[in-house]
């Protein structure tokens, strides 16, 4: 299985991991913020993930570490 880790800290909340995200399980916590303010993005099912980096790939700030 695999496991996505974000690093919430740098995450700005863009969406743009949930958007590309082919099993639809990315989603921002909207009940979380961090220290700049920003809702951060995460898993909810991480066994659904397939480990196929494409939130990975399009986050613009490095947040995303996907381990298969
Ligand atoms: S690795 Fe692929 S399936 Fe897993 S959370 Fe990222 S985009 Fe979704
Ligand atoms: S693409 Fe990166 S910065 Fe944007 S919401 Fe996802 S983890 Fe956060």
């Amino acid at each position: 299985m695999a496991r996505v880790i974000f690093d919430e800290e740098r995450c700005k909340g863009c969406k743009l991991c949930v958007s590309v995200c082919p099993k639809s399980i990315v989603v921002v916590k909207e009940d979380k913020l961090n220290t700049k303010g920003y809702h951060p993005a995460g898993v909810n099912e991480m066994d659904k993930c397939i480990g196929c980096a494409f939130c990975a790939i399009m986050c613009p700030d490095c947040a995303i570490e996907v381990e298969k």
